[in-house]
């Protein structure tokens, strides 16, 4: 990352976006406990990204991406419940996260699924449906599978990680940004 052969990863740190830069939108959606704010703190923490955070009180933070040798930005808004933010035509991607170690909050996240498709809102918009705290391996109530399998049915990707243990955060980054690439060329459905 960072080293000239990186083809990938996020970029060396500057002070502000330049123009040319395309910044997308990605709702972080989950109850409240999933781990929302330490997963959004971990794509911040790393002192090799650009780092563009929001004005003080707002709920969103944005980090630079270098993908495929093209960079773009995210920038991360927080959801506490569900999908208040559904139907901005501005949101581009959506990461669903729930916690495995948590049942009720796979079976919330389903919902929001659901709903987010009711809307007519999964088409063209990246969705990224997230498994938080596999680090708790003694405790964990939904299984992998259960996860790829309700992906699969929605269409949409799936990754289980660890914000604790910063597992798999840097492929949730990259995997996101990829998608909502996707879902641009593909145009709209
Ligand atoms: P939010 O309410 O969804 O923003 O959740 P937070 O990010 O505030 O996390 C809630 C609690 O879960 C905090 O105590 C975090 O330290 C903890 N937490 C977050 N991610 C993980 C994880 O991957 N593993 C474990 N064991 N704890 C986590």
């Amino acid at each position: 990352r960072g080293s000239p052969d990186s083809r990938e990863g996020r970029s060396p740190s500057i002070d502000s976006p330049a123009d040319n830069i395309n910044t997308y939108r990605v709702h972080v959606c989950g109850e409240e406990g999933v781990g929302k704010t330490s997963l959004v703190n971990q794509f911040l923490s790393s002192d090799q990204i650009n780092v563009f955070e929001g004005s003080p009180g707002e709920e969103e933070q944005t980090v630079s991406v270098l993908l495929d040798g093209q960079e773009s930005c995210l920038c991360f808004i927080d959801e506490p419940s569900s999908i208040q933010g559904r139907g901005q035509p501005t949101a581009h991607a959506y990461i669903l996260m729930y916690n495995v170690a948590d049942r009720t909050t796979f079976e919330n996240i389903i919902d929001t699924l659901y709903e987010l498709k009711q809307a007519d809102e999964t088409r063209d918009r990246a969705i990224i449906l997230v498994g938080n705290k596999t680090d708790l391996v003694r405790s964990r109530m939904v299984e992998f599978d259960e996860g790829t399998s309700i992906a699969a049915s929605y269409d949409c990707k799936f990754i289980e990680t660890s914000a604790a243990m910063s597992q798999n955060v840097d492929e949730l980054l990259v995997g996101t940004l990829k998608q909502i690439r996707l879902k641009e060329q593909q145009g709209p459905q």
